[in-house]
């Protein structure tokens, strides 16, 4: 990001103390005047007198939980400069680290812990100083918010009320700022064009820009990816391409290209999905330049979408500002309303909105400004014309491109009439998480907590509960009043919706107190499933699981009882489905544009619940009788660190690309489907082809007998001279201590810039904790998943800004991470990274090949680990596996002539501090050696 301050005259520090603490110890600035040059240093002291001072009021922090969990002092408040930057500068980006701090106000890095208290205070002072500049650009709606905050005793109010004065003008209000969005004709459907090659090599060349060095293998891949475009010849048979491409190949331009041509001549949208949000934020920057409006050179038509959950609710925020909030969470409502008059799409989670910012107050009042559970009241809004999610929805129709995830990409295919698009052209990237995120999709969960989210959404607040959410009977009074068959369906609905589980379900369940069908289903299966476990004990605090087979006649019983009270739910749903459609259809006089919005909305929603409680039927129709061999069910009891939290049925497709080829396939013209990792490799031969057997599987073509297209191209990168693999073999399995101390010296030997693997949170936070204060004294910063109060992308954004900082975490971090240069020089697995024994997986792998279906996906996990590794052509690093018996088979995984070697600690650690001091290539043997079998 530009520097935002370039300040005019010198600025002092703020007269007021603060707190820096790491796991190298805590320093305090007394906030007094300092000697000139200004940099006199803080005094360290223990982590008592810490918190003494910390329970003072007006002590300047950074984060404040995050300083709060290093001195163990949960009730820490203090003055957060995140809060600060959060005001001043809503929806900007910023690392919050005194380094990423620093960097954003244009302010000397402080060198060094001791160094860090004394930034603090001159951070403070540069902030507010911002406030009195007249080019400070975010001073709209200040003023006003800053009323309301000083008010709810917000600690910075009062260092604020002097810089920000009242405007002469009446500053305007958030919801009559925001612009509406406009209704626009329907698209016609595209038209039918063939992308000639030279034009699609041309568009690669403009986009790519003259100084791009020449990439064969990018034209190539542009080439193959054009044919996914093609006129379809039949109805549900779409062109499919599978197209490996090693990492630093350019696919991402190399789609785009045709992409872009396809969209400008024939008028329609081709949607880009991706898995990580990494991907997202790429494909933001680059598809500007292929989609640049060829006619006035402005701004791409490209729409970011995600599902509706990750925006803000205006409604939900205006309930929050009017006191729907109180405390901290008011100030936070405060902040999102400072962010929300600044942001781009209103997106909250990997938009603009910082990460960081929810985790400074509750995460789940974040949560509840979002629309989480589709209580939408649609064109009843009184911002509905404002709606950022109304807005993204319009907007994407209208797109030449729509960057979405997998999952809404599906969900939009299942539910394209309602959400404002069935896309039809697509490209998958990170092609191979789409089999997961179709197992995801189309999953069926009969819990307590999807039936609690049933029963709310059908009957509304009950017992104290506040807020403006509203049962169907409301959101529909007009049609209950006009139709009498829409009312009486209703009113059944809202009768039968008493069967599921109310507020307080698990307590009664775990007291033996169940009431209504449901909760005695629920009941009778955590009975089975608490029966059936032979763990011993070992593994509480886990989730538990047991086949959904062999079940007692209770079981059984309790299941159709349920079954016949869902059904008593569904018929009325289903009926009312109908009369909204016949209003459609032949509409009353009363049905104005925003009318009609709110009850196409409504019979959206309906239909999803329809087939949900459809899911749910089936499930629980087939308990006691015959297995269905399409379909995995099983019975679970999920908790976390000792406690229960759900209980339910569960039932998964054994092969989710048949529901996937159906709903996504069939319907679409052209999908491309990409990624580094598309194929297994099970040869280490550098001239073997891919093993495209599984590629193919999992792309669910043959569920429409389609023979797609497959294209491999390797990736340029010279492995054999940038990388190196090293099998650690003397680290001891199960031993945490030695684990522990194995991580630690190679973070030492890469001077950081380590990212750590791990399989277990349970052995994630044992090896963390043992570690990360050694660390933190030799200078390297270790930060951790499911350890620090710190979402996961913002974890990402500091380990990327910080070249001697380390990072741990589990799967997500697996492929989300996208941090090329020096930042990333070191992947550390903790062991080979072996699938979860779960039940779906034991079936899975039965019908799969048994060992071969498991290699497969070791490899892949492992070829998804290394693509951390190197990211450019300049990258250099080091991948360690600790594992005594690492089985040779799994070696293909490694990109061709990576070398490969097993070691012992010691020699890993010297050819890791050869490698970080010179090239990697020469010191190791590029050969695989001494292989067990
Ligand atoms: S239209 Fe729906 S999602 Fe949008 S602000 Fe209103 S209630 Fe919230």
């Amino acid at each position: 990001m530009e520097s935002s301050l370039p300040p005019a005259q010198p600025i002092l520090p703020l007269a007021l103390p603060a707190l820096h603490a790491s796991h190298g110890g805590c320093w305090i600035d007394n906030g007094r005047a300092h000697g000139q040059g200004g940099d006199t240093f803080a005094r360290q002291v223990s982590k008592g007198d810490a918190i003494i001072a910390a329970a003072e009021p007006g002590l300047i922090v950074l984060n404040a939980p995050l300083v709060a969990s290093r001195l163990g002092y949960p009730d820490l408040a203090g003055l957060d400069l995140l809060e600060l930057f959060a005001f001043i500068f809503p929806a900007r980006f910023m690392v919050p680290t005194p380094r990423g701090l620093a960097h954003v106000l244009d302010l000397p890095e402080p060198q060094g812990d001791a160094a860090v208290p004394a930034f603090l205070r001159l951070a403070a002072a540069a902030l507010i100083a911002e406030t009195a500049r007249p080019a400070w650009q975010e001073r709209e709606g200040a003023w006003t918010v800053l009323q309301t905050m000083s008010r709810l005793h917000w600690p910075w109010a009062p260092h604020l009320v002097q810089t920000i004065r009242r405007p002469e003008r009446a500053e305007r209000w958030l919801f009559t700022r925001l612009p509406e969005w406009e209704e626009a004709p329907a698209r016609p459907q595209p038209a039918q064009v063939v992308l000639e090659p030279d034009a699609i090599a041309t568009r690669l060349a403009t986009i790519a820009g003259s100084d791009a060095e020449d990439r064969p293998a990018q034209r190539q891949f542009a080439q193959e990816a054009g044919r996914a475009f093609a006129p379809r010849g039949r109805t549900r048979e779409p062109h499919v391409v599978l197209a490996q491409a090693g990492t630093g190949t350019g696919k991402t331009l190399g789609y785009l290209a045709p992409a872009s041509l396809w969209s400008a001549a024939s008028g329609g949208t081709v949607w880009v999905s991706t898995y990580t949000k990494a991907l997202q934020r790429q494909l933001r920057r680059e598809s500007r330049r292929a989609f640049a409006d060829r006619a006035t050179g402005e701004r791409a038509n490209v729409v970011v979408r995600k599902g509706r959950e990750n925006y803000l609710c205006l409604l939900n925020l205006e309930d929050a500002l009017q006191g729907g909030f109180q405390g901290r969470p008011a100030i936070m409502a405060q902040l999102v309303a400072r962010w929300a008059a600044y942001s781009q799409d209103g997106d909250m989670v990997g938009g603009d909105l910082p990460g960081w910012l929810g985790t400074l107050f509750r995460r789940r009042g974040m949560a509840a400004l979002t629309d989480q559970r589709g209580e939408c009241i649609y064109a009843a809004c009184p911002h509905y014309r404002k709606c950022f999610i109304e807005r993204a929805s319009r907007a994407s129709a209208e797109a030449d491109l729509v960057i979405a995830n997998h999952a809404l990409v599906m969900i939009n295919a299942a539910r394209g009439r309602e959400t404002g698009g069935q896309p039809t052209r697509i490209v998958f990237d990170e092609g191979h998480h789409v089999f997961d995120a179709a197992d995801s999709t189309f999953a069926a969960a009969l819990t307590g907590a999807e039936t609690i989210e049933l029963r709310r959404w059908v009957i509304g607040p009950e017992g104290k509960s506040r807020g403006r959410r509203r049962g169907l009977a409301a959101r529909l009074a007009d049609v209950a009043s006009y139709d009498e068959d829409g009312g009486r369906a209703i009113s059944r609905a809202r009768e039968a919706a008493e069967a599921l589980p109310g507020d307080g379900w698990l307590g009664r369940i775990g007291e033996g107190m169940a009431t209504g069908p449901i909760e005695h289903l629920l009941a009778a299966v955590r009975d089975v499933v608490h029966a059936r476990d032979e763990s011993g004990g070992q593994d509480a605090g886990y989730g538990l699981e047991t086949e959904a087979a062999g079940l007692d006649p209770a079981t059984i019983s309790a299941a159709g009882v349920a079954h016949d009270a869902l059904e008593a739910l569904r018929q009325p749903l289903v009926r009312l489905g109908t009369r909204l459609e016949a209003i459609l259809t032949d509409p009353p006089d009363w049905l104005d544009g925003s009318a009609r919005a709110r009850i196409e909305g409504a019979r959206g929603s309906i239909q999803w619940r329809c087939d949900t409680l459809g899911g749910w039927i089936a499930l629980l129709a087939r308990l006691g009788g015959p297995a269905d061999p399409d379909f995995v069910d099983w019975l679970a009891v999920d908790r976390s660190e000792g406690r229960e939290w759900d209980i339910g049925l569960h039932r998964r497709h054994l092969d989710p690309m048949k529901p996937f080829a159906a709903t996504v396939l069939a319907p679409a013209h052209g999908v491309l489907m990409t990624s580094a990792t598309l194929c297994d490799r099970r040869s280490i031969d550098a001239g073997a082809e891919p093993d495209w057997a599984g590629a193919v599987a999992r792309s669910g073509a043959r569920y429409l007998s389609i023979e797609p297209r497959r294209f491999a191209v390797n990736s340029p990168f010279n492995y054999a001279a940038q990388a190196q693999v090293l099998i650690v073999t003397d680290v001891p399995r199960g031993d945490i201590a030695a684990l522990a101390g194995a991580y630690a010296r190679l973070i030492e030997a890469s001077g950081g810039g380590a990212l750590g693997l791990f399989t277990a949170i349970r052995r994630l936070r044992g090896v963390h904790g043992r570690i990360v204060d050694r660390l933190a004294r030799a200078g390297l910063p270790l930060y951790a998943q499911h350890v620090d109060p710190i979402d996961t992308g913002t974890l990402v954004d500091i380990f990327r800004d910080d070249p001697r900082a380390s990072l741990l975490g589990t799967d997500a971090l697996r492929d989300g991470v996208d941090v090329p240069g020096d930042s990333l020089r070191l992947v550390m697995m903790e062991q080979v990274p072996w699938p979860k024994p779960s039940i779906l997986h034991r079936a899975r792998r039965l019908a799969g090949g048994g060992q071969a279906y498991d290699d497969a996906i070791i490899r892949a996990r492992l070829a998804q680990a290394f693509g951390r590794l190197i990211r450019s052509d300049a990258d250099r690093g080091t991948f360690v596996v600790l594992s005594s018996a690492f089985p040779s088979r799994l070696i293909s995984a490694f990109p061709a002539g990576t070398p490969v070697r097993r070691v012992t600690l010691d020699a890993a650690l010297q050819s890791i501090v050869a490698s970080v001091s010179g090239p990697v290539a020469g010191a190791i043997a590029p050969a695989v050696s001494g292989d067990p079998a």
